[in-house]
C-alpha cells in the first residue's frame, strides 16, 4: 500500500515504516470527541480500529488483491499496541452497480454511528464508497460522530482540518460524477441482463413474487388467474368480454383495483414472462438523475432469454394465443377501425395504442392523438400528444424517406402501407411499414 506523501494535506500516513511509528500516534489520539468516549470504555486507550476492503468478483486478479487487502489490515492493526481492531469489513461487489453487495459496509457504518467504531482505514475513495457523493455523505456522518476515516491513497485523514478543503473539493466533483457513475450502472445492468438476471414489477406482477433467492417465484392462487384467462381467450371470448368476467368475478386486477381493462388483459395475454421467458430491456433508464423510463425503440441491445424461470403458461399454448392474436387483430381493428389511425399508433412508453379525443378551443375543434395512459392515475406515459395534420407530416416525410418522393398522406395510401408507428418521448416516430420497411422521423 503506498501513500502519496506529496499531498497537500499530509499528515500521517498508515504506513508500516517505525520511523512515523510516534507521528502515528498523534493522529489517532487527536481527536477529542474520540478521547471523551474513550474514556467511558474499558481499555480507553487504545482506539478502536476497522478496515474496510471491497474488489470486484469479476476478476481473480482481483480476488488475491481482496485476500492481500484482507490479509495486510489485520497484521497492520493488530501490530499497532496502540489499536484494538474492531474487524475487517470487506464485501465483493461488482462496482458501482448496486447497494446490494455492500452489507459489510452498512454494518460497518452502523457500528461506527453507533460508537463502536474510533477509525477507519482504507485504501482509496472508490474502494469506501461507490461515488464520491456516497463517499462524502457517510464521511460527514461519521465525523458528526467524530470517527475517522484515513483514505490511504488520497491521503485524507477526514478529522484533519486541512483535509476539509479536499472534501469540499471533492462535493464540487461530486457532481460531475454522477454523469459518469450513470454510465457505469448502465453497463451492470446489461450485464446482469446479459446473464439472465430476470426483473419483474412484482408489486403489481400477477402470478409472481420475489422468491427467497431473488428469482421469480410462482404464486398460485394469482398463477390460476392468469391460466383462466389464457383458457378463457383460447375458448373464443374476446379481450373485452374477458375483461368483463374478471370484473364481475371480483378478481382484483394487478394493480389493486376492482374493474379490468382490455390493456390489462392484453397485456397478461402477451407477456412473454408467463412461458418462462424473458425480454430484457424492453423500456431503459434516458436520464440517470431523473431516472425517467423510456422505451426501448432500438437504440440499445435487448436480450431475450429463454427458460429464465418457472413458466405460468405452457409455452406452446402461449404461442397459440400469440397465433390468435394475430389471426383476431385484424378483425377486431376492422371493426372499431372507424378512423385509419387507430391501432396503428403505438405508445413508445406502455406499448399501449394512441387514442383518438377531440379537444375544443377558442377557434374551433381539432383532432388529437394520445397514449390511453397519458391521464392515468398511476404510471402517465410521456408520449407526445400529437394534432392529426402532424402524424400526417410525419407520414409523408417517411414515405420520401423510403423512397417514395412524390407521394404525401391519404388514407388509402395509409392502410396499405402502414403495420404500426411507434411513437417515443422524444417525437421520434417509427415507422414500421407493411412491407418490413422500418422508417424513423421525428415529429
Ligand atoms: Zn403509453
Amino acid at each position: 500500500m503506498s501513500t502519496n506523501s506529496s499531498s497537500t494535506c499530509t499528515v500521517q500516513t498508515p504506513t508500516a515504516s517505525a520511523a512515523q511509528e510516534s507521528q502515528r500516534i498523534v493522529t489517532v489520539i487527536e481527536p477529542i470527541t474520540v478521547q471523551l468516549e474513550q474514556e467511558l470504555n474499558l481499555e480507553p486507550d487504545k482506539l478502536r480500529v476497522a478496515a474496510y476492503a471491497r474488489v470486484s468478483t469479476e476478476q481473480d486478479e482481483q480476488e488475491s488483491s481482496y485476500e492481500a487487502q484482507v490479509d495486510y489490515y489485520t497484521r497492520y492493526i493488530t501490530s499497532n499496541p496502540h489499536w484494538e481492531l474492531v474487524g475487517i469489513f470487506a464485501d465483493r461487489g461488482i462496482t458501482g452497480t448496486n447497494t446490494k453487495n455492500r452489507e459489510q459496509f452498512k454494518k460497518m457504518v452502523e457500528m461506527a454511528l453507533a460508537g463502536k467504531i474510533d477509525l477507519i482505514l482504507t485504501k482509496s475513495i472508490s474502494r469506501f464508497a461507490r461515488n464520491t457523493v456516497d463517499a462524502l455523505q457517510t464521511v460527514r456522518e461519521l465525523k458528526a460522530k467524530g470517527v475517522e476515516v484515513i483514505f490511504e491513497k488520497e491521503n485524507i485523514h477526514t478529522l484533519d482540518p486541512k483535509c476539509e478543503v479536499l472534501l469540499t473539493i471533492m462535493s464540487s466533483l461530486a457532481q460531475e460524477e454522477s454523469r459518469s457513475i450513470s454510465e457505469n450502472v448502465r453497463w451492470g445492468k446489461a450485464e446482469s441482463m446479459r446473464k439472465g438476471n430476470v426483473y419483474m414489477p412484482y408489486g403489481r406482477f400477477l402470478g409472481y413474487r420475489k422468491g427467497t433467492d431473488g428469482r421469480p417465484e410462482i404464486v398460485e392462487e394469482e398463477a390460476k388467474i392468469v391460466r383462466d384467462i389464457y383458457a378463457m381467450f383460447l375458448s373464443g371470448m374476446t379481450v373485452r368480454h374477458i375483461s368483463r368476467e374478471l370484473t364481475k368475478r371480483k378478481i382484483p386486477t394487478p394493480g389493486g383495483k376492482e374493474i379490468w381493462s382490455t390493456s390489462t388483459v392484453e397485456s397478461i395475454l402477451s407477456n412473454e414472462k408467463y412461458k418462462g421467458e424473458a425480454f430484457l430491456q424492453k423500456t431503459y433508464t434516458a436520464d440517470y438523475l431523473t431516472k425517467q423510463k423510456k422505451r426501448n425503440c432500438g437504440e440499445k441491445s435487448s436480450y431475450i432469454v429463454r427458460h429464465s424461470h418457472e413458466p405460468i403458461i405452457d409455452p406452446e399454448i402461449y404461442d397459440r394465443v400469440q397465433d390468435l392474436i394475430a389471426k383476431r387483430r385484424p378483425f377486431r381493428s376492422q371493426l372499431r377501425d372507424r378512423h385509419a389511425f387507430s391501432s396503428r399508433i403505438i405508445c413508445g412508453d406502455c406499448g399501449g395504442f394512441y387514442g383518438h379525443k377531440v379537444w375544443h378551443n377558442k377557434s374551433g375543434a381539432y383532432d388529437v392523438w394520445y397514449c390511453n395512459h397519458r391521464y392515468n392515475n398511476t404510471e402517465k406515459c410521456l408520449t407526445p400528444i400529437l394534432r392529426e395534420g402532424e402524424i400526417e407530416t410525419a407520414f409523408t416525410a417517411a414515405l420520401k424517406k423510403a423512397g417514395i418522393p412524390d407521394a404525401s398522406y391519404s388514407e388509402a395510401l395509409w392502410r396499405e402501407k402502414v403495420e404500426k408507428v411507434t411513437i417515443c418521448q422524444d417525437r421520434q416516430a417509427q415507422f414500421n411499414f407493411k412491407d418490413g420497411t422500418v422508417i424513423k422521423v421525428q415529429i
